[in-house]
């Protein structure tokens, strides 16, 4: 009999043997705080399997889940796997048209939605012909608790293979159609034990969990590592700057997405003290400034580690923990960069005819490996276009690979700028205008023009207190780059509109400055 893949399997035995032992305490916004113990984790989704097992519903069944972040949150997503269904993570901040585009394409058997949002909720489910609508509050209530509280707390994990379905992750979709990312047992196993070797996790970790549950970072990233590592998560249903750097002596690895690390700056709290215990901090999801990586070694001593993935391939590249064997044994973390591909996963820069390029040269990155999803949901045609001929994924990423092997973004392909038959990558552009007096950040986004085709325009956030020139801006890039490279335009904004994992979103952007060459009739 083949051992069973369920993930739930690995994650369970690594609890720790003291199962009474706490496994998160729970933080909330008035300081309060609830203890959950590694027996409480257990039952709790037994409970919630037995529950769904009671619909008896196919393996593979979806369970879409958009509830606030909680610890029940957490057991539901563990129950969803034990029980051998698929889970479904929503973003909090889907209004109805979202949820119901979602729910038509992934037709999910359950959902779970907050109580407020049952009413609209349950009507979008039951029209798509979803079996069980339950709710779940940030406060422990709701029904799918109470009819949980009725079934046993010991549940035996469905038999799974490593290529069983685990989860449907929609990808943020800051353009086009969101697509279903199908992540397996196995894929997810993977990265999981990829991530804690590579980061050294250990039982007497304790880790800082701030990031919403309803993306791979929070979910995946810090879940897994911190069960796989049989060590606590201090939780907080809310990113609260204060309260997390009041957190810091009391933790020893934290995970945030660059605006996190700003704003934690921004706290007067945050110094070499308050730090000291910690041992790791792991930035992800959106490219962290380099600024902000040299102001957090000042100010904290300690060198942030910034790693890269996405919904589809979860985990690809981190910058090393400790001396890397594979690279010479390289052990400096690089401001700027995302480090080396992680162990098991391969990852080439190509060209467009998929051919790899040289160190040094700007391409597509394309990777493969155990963590590499299959595809996408119900878009066979999508998803073969996006896997090269011999087997590669490709990311939309472009970058490039160093002489000594770490791995730097230039931007995503479809940022890519057209002007005159150049190439233009917005992010090499924002370096440089980052690294200016009275920048605090930039944005650069190609918009139609009547001469080049497209051109750049510069979107710059100033410095607090300064009110730097755009054209004197502009002027200082003509030093730097090519002429080609320099936006035609620059305009001041107070802040860059982000979405919840700190991207930019940059088609706002562009919607914004769209029409400032050519008009929109025109554009037509
Ligand atoms: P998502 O699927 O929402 O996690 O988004 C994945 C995308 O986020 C990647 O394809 C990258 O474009 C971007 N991303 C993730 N981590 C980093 C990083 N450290 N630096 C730059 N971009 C990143």
């Amino acid at each position: 009999m083949p051992a069973n893949q369920n993930l739930f399997v690995a994650l369970r035995a690594a609890f720790p043997a003291d199962l009474d032992a706490t496994a998160v305490e729970s933080i909330g916004a008035d300081g309060s705080t609830q203890y959950y113990t590694w027996a409480d984790l257990d039952k709790a989704s037994a409970r919630i399997a037995n529950l769904l097992a009671s619909l008896q519903l196919p393996m593979g069944a979806r369970v879409a889940v958009q509830v606030e972040k909680s610890v029940e949150a957490v057991a539901l997503y563990l129950a969803t796997l034990r029980a051998g269904l698929v889970f479904l993570p929503l973003n909090t901040a889907y209004r109805s048209a979202e949820v119901a585009y979602f729910v038509r394409d992934a037709e999910p058997a359950v959902v779970v939605c907050t109580p407020a949002a049952f009413g609209w909720v349950s009507k979008i489910a039951f029209q798509a012909g979803t079996q069980a609508v339950y709710t779940l509050s940030d406060a422990r209530s709701g029904s799918l608790l109470e009819r949980a509280a009725h079934h046993a707390d010991t549940h035996t994990p469905a038999f799974c293979g490593a290529d069983a379905l685990a989860a449907i992750v929609y990808t943020s979709g800051t353009t086009g159609r969101s697509k279903g990312a199908m992540l397996t047992h196995g894929n997810l196993l993977a990265n999981a034990t990829t991530l804690k070797d590579y980061w050294g996790w250990r039982q007497d970790d304790v880790l800082i969990h701030a990031l919403p549950i309803f993306h791979v970072h929070g979910l995946f990233v810090a879940i897994h590592a911190a069960l796989l590592g049989a060590s606590k998560m201090l939780w907080f249903a809310r990113f609260d700057p204060a309260a997390v750097v009041a957190a810091l002596p009391h933790a020893t690895v934290f995970m945030g997405v660059p605006t996190l690390y700003g704003r934690m700056l921004a706290e007067p709290g945050l110094n070499r003290a308050a730090a000291a215990p910690m041992r790791l901090f792991i930035s992800g999801s959106a490219p962290l400034l380099i600024e902000t990586f040299r102001a957090w070694q000042e100010r904290t001593g300690h060198t942030i580690l910034e790693r890269y993935g996405m919904s589809e391939t979860t985990m690809l590249t981190s910058n090393p923990y400790g001396p890397d064997a594979r690279f010479g044994g390289q052990s400096e973390r690089r401001g700027a960069t995302v480090g080396f591909p992680l162990p098991g996963v391969d990852l080439r820069v190509a060209d467009a005819q998929d051919q790899s390029l040289r160190a040094g040269e700007v391409g597509g990155i394309q990777v493969r490996g155990a963590s590499v999803f299959g595809g996408y949901w119900r878009m066979p045609e999508k998803t073969a276009q996006e896997f090269t001929t011999d087997g590669w994924f490709r990311t939309g990423d472009v970058g490039r690979v160093d002489a000594r092997g770490y791995v730097h973004i230039v931007g995503r392909s479809k940022d890519l700028i057209i002007s005159g038959g150049f190439n233009v990558y917005p992010a090499e552009v924002e370096g440089v205008l980052n690294e200016l007096a009275g920048v605090q950040e930039s944005a650069v986004v190609g918009v139609p023009h009547p001469d080049f085709g497209e051109v750049g325009v510069a979107v710059v956030v100033p410095r607090a207190g300064t009110r730097p020139e755009p054209e004197q801006l502009l002027a200082a890039l003509k030093a730097q780059l090519a002429n080609y490279k320099i936006p035609k335009h620059c305009v001041l904004v107070p802040e860059l509109p982000r979405n919840t994992m700190g991207k930019v979103q940059k088609n706002r952007l562009r919607e914004a400055v769209s029409g400032l060459f050519v008009s929109a009739e025109a554009r037509s």
